[in-house]
């Protein structure tokens, strides 16, 4: 209460409504240490009409900020060696707790709570992210223990409750827009499944998905939740996203249906947030395991289509993590490649390939923006952006590029390549995806072979059973369900039970419509979802 009477009293002071106001608010908050939350602000800079900044659960609500730009930490809050020891032996939900009280987001520690105990779902409660040895100086921190066996699981299932809880604070209703290339639409169907106030529209991309992954969407039976199909390829989808969630006409009909709009994919800072922890928790767990003396310094080398989860692990690193270099693993879609290597980010040429990792089949990488922001500003971000979005090309400077290389490195796997280093793992006891396949590449090519790194398992071998089962065997044409069981007795293992039962349930979402489409079928979707629940 004392705080609110202070804030409101420097707010009055200050004339919080303008702009100029809100600056010398914010410093005065500094000032005066009030325990202001985490601020968001924007990597195009402020167009004069949104908020100059806004907290945690704003960026997670309406996360497309000014110009078309994203929501950042205005700062990050800084972990000391004395953090890191005192956390060696915490568990994951402890050391995630203490991690989201440091960036003090405003949503109510209860409520995090709850969202970290669904780690407790994981195949191993007390230890949801296993590390695991697979060559010397070489780690696997396997992401992909939840509930729909990929690594968007690590971020959207607490983020499903946290979302949940403000929309019922809020007394507002929410349609959560996800685009997938695969993992992340089973993975936001599986936290939003009959929560409040919440309903969700899926769209994927049709044939650019496995069988597993495209089973785990259409099989949804949840009232709440719309998977829809399109042809086209991922980009079309967030491009789709991204239009909906900007269109004045869109966001009008949502409102007579009392309905706001929010997205799902990896823009939205509320899964950022849980994608530094686990880079965190592996740190720690190498030195657990000895592998690592406390503040040595590692690489991390992170397999990424929309940089998620590369982002996790520069702001990590930016929070204090002992992280030397960021191997971006690619496929062939190599255009990360290029921009880390070249400095160029040129669309101009190229069309995205399916490949065997097809949750990295991606050519606009949208998280790229909040580096470009981190590390040359908003102008110059928001320059580079509009050039992309105009000229489908930017280029950075030799200087800009330097800097970039300091701390990023990458390469690119072919389907061959990864289908070799799957078979080698495999042979020396390991069992990996075709996308954890692809950090075998760029560790060996880019990584400092004297230093330990961190490769992230970011899907189950289940997944992507065909491809893997060809890698392994030669054999060629299995369905997935074959190919499953062809795995699981040559590996000795059984198959988990959330994917074999997928086979026998019906198929209850079996729409694939034109891009042209979408908008008038989420709407249908609306209407007989709201005039059933009246
Ligand atoms: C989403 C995904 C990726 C890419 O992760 P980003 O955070 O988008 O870079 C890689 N592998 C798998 C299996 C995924 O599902």
């Amino acid at each position: 209460m004392a705080i609110y009477l202070k804030y409101k009293y420097i707010s009055i002071i200050f004339d919080v409504g303008s702009k100029k106001g809100k600056v010398y608010f914010v410093i005065m908050a500094k000032i005066f240490d009030l325990g202001t939350s985490m601020q968001f602000i924007e990597t195009r800079g402020n167009d004069g009409k949104k908020p100059f900044t806004v907290p945690f659960s704003e960026a997670i609500l309406r996360p497309i900020a000014s110009f078309g730009g994203l929501y950042v930490p205005q700062s990050l809050p800084q972990l000391s060696g004395e953090f890191f020891r005192a956390h060696l032996n915490s568990d994951y939900k402890t050391l995630a707790m203490a991690l989201l009280e440091a960036c003090a987001i405003d949503i109510p520690k209860e409520v995090l709570q709850e969202a970290l105990s669904l780690y407790d779902n994981f195949d191993d409660a007390t230890n949801p992210v296993p590390v695991v040895k697979v060559k010397p100086n070489l780690y696997v921190s396997e992401l992909y223990h939840g509930p729909t066996r990929a690594f968007k699981d690590m971020a959207l299932q607490p983020f499903g409750v946290i979302l949940s809880h403000i929309a019922q604070s809020k007394n507002e209703n929410y349609l959560i827009l996800a685009a997938t290339s695969g993992d992340t639409g089973p993975a936001a169907l599986d936290t939003f499944r009959n929560r409040a106030n919440v309903q969700v529209a899926c769209l994927y991309p049709d044939g650019g998905t496995s069988d597993v992954q495209r089973l785990q969407m259409v099989t949804e039976e949840a009232k709440n939740l719309k998977v829809i199909g399109i042809k086209g390829v991922f980009d079309d989808a967030q491009n789709a996203l991204k239009f909906l969630l900007d269109s004045p006409a869109f966001n009008a009909a949502l409102k007579e249906h009392h309905i706001s709009l929010s997205a799902a994919n990896s823009v939205n800072f509320g899964r950022i947030i849980f994608q530094i922890i686990y880079h965190v928790y592996s740190y720690l767990a190498l030195v657990r395991a000895n592998a690592i003396a406390m503040g040595e310094p590692i690489e991390l080398d992170v397999p990424s289509g929309n940089f998620g989860n590369a982002l996790g692990g520069y702001y990590a690193m930016r929070m204090g993590l002992p992280v030397q270099k960021i191997l971006i693993a690619s496929n062939q879609n190599n255009i990360l490649t290029e921009l880390i290597n070249e400095g160029r980010y040129d669309l101009r040429t190229k069309e995205v390939v399916m490949t065997t990792s097809p949750a990295m089949d991606i050519l606009k990488s949208s998280n790229v923006e909040r580096i470009l922001f981190d590390l040359f500003g908003a102008q110059r971000t928001k320059e580079l952006m509009q050039n992309l979005e105009k000229e489908h090309f930017y280029e950075l400077t030799q200087e800009e590029l330097k800097v970039l290389r300091t701390i990023f490195a990458a390469d690119y796997c072919t389907n061959e390549e990864g289908n070799a280093y799957m078979k080698e793992a495999f042979e020396a006891g390991y069992l990996m995806d075709p996308h954890t396949a692809t950090c075998f590449k760029s560790h060996a090519t880019q990584a400092n072979p004297k230093s330990v790194t961190i490769a992230y398992s970011t899907a189950e071998w289940t997944k992507f059973a065909p491809n893997i089962a060809y890698a392994l065997t030669g054999q060629k044409g299995l369905s997935d369900k074959e190919a499953l069981q062809l795995i699981a007795q040559k590996a000795g293992i059984s198959i988990p039970s959330m994917i074999a039962q997928l086979f026998d349930k019906e198929v209850c979402q079996s729409n694939v419509i034109e891009k042209s489409e979408i908008e008038a079928t989420i709407l249908k979707f609306l209407d007989v979802t709201s005039s059933a629940s009246r």
